[in-house]
């Protein structure tokens, strides 16, 4: 038997659904999903995630998509505020993992600055999803000593403003989210900036979910493989490490003897 996380009445949990499976949810996850009267969910959550939540709760979609504007983050924290101050016990459910790129603070700002008590519950980002099902490492000795988490979301007129020397680090993943529609423009400025044109690629769409899809390529044909890819969620994934798959080194092993294979493994 699960026990039930509380929710005092008129407080908010804002809790991370993870990738799409429900099985990739945490059980403190479900546990405030059973605690809730009302869930407030973002459209990136998963239908199995919300088959979760019990019959008898509130759910409210607040889906946004990407292109729309910020008024929308405006309107969905006076629902979440006006729900606390109504007294419900409130969870704001938002995909992968709130802390990243999540608009988590904007919400807590705002419910702070109504005197509301707001936490959080972590969940598992889409990287770390897309890095599983490829059977790959997001990190690896030798190869990829850092990881960036960099979102290529425009605004409509805006530039995509980044720091691209310090993106194009051969000894980096970069995990991308928000990036197909500019990925073309992403793999420009990074190869101008000094990655080589053959850095490995992958572009993984629905993580963790049935539908998933995903290609693996080189950093100059990213564009096309974005582009080649459905309408449903994508995560880029670029560096070295990218191209090392757990089915690779098995595959070394056979051909090249054991010991060369241990060796590409651990890098
Ligand atoms: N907080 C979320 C990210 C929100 S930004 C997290 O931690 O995962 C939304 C972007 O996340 C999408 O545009 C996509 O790049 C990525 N994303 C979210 N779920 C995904 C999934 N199941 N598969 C691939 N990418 C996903």
């Amino acid at each position: 038997m699960m026990v039930d996380m509380p929710i005092a009445p008129g407080e908010v949990w804002l809790v991370g659904a993870g990738p799409g499976d429900p099985d990739l949810l945490t059980r403190k996850a479900e546990k405030l999903l059973r605690a809730a009267d009302i869930v407030f969910f973002d459209a990136l959550v998963g239908s199995g995630v919300l088959d979760l939540i019990p019959e008898a709760v509130e759910k409210v979609s607040v889906g946004k998509r990407a292109g729309r504007h910020s008024k929308d983050q405006e309107s969905i924290n006076d629902l979440i505020v006006r729900a606390a101050l109504a007294g419900r016990r409130v969870v704001r459910l938002k995909g992968g993992d709130p802390s990243i790129f999540g608009r988590s603070m904007e919400e807590m700002a705002a419910l702070a600055s109504h005197g509301v008590q707001a936490r959080i519950c972590p969940g598992i980002t889409a990287a770390s999803a897309a890095a599983a099902s490829m059977g790959l490492s997001l990190t690896l000795r030798g190869l990829a000593r850092k990881l960036v988490f960099v979102t290529a979301h425009v605004r409509e007129g805006d530039q995509l403003d980044l720091d691209w020397k310090a993106l194009a680090d051969p000894a980096a993943t970069i995990a991308i989210y928000m990036g197909k529609s500019s990925a073309d423009l992403l793999a420009k400025r990074l190869i101008a900036a000094g990655l080589p044109a053959a850095t490995p690629v992958m572009a993984v769409e629905n993580a963790s979910l049935p539908e998933e899809r995903s290609i693996g390529t080189r950093l100059d044909l990213l564009g096309i493989a974005a582009r080649s890819l459905g309408s449903g969620p994508v995560l880029l994934l670029v560096g070295e490490a990218v191209s090392v798959r757990s089915a690779q080194p098995a595959r070394m092993m056979a051909e090249k003897g054991e010991e060369e294979g241990m060796k590409a493994l651990n890098g």
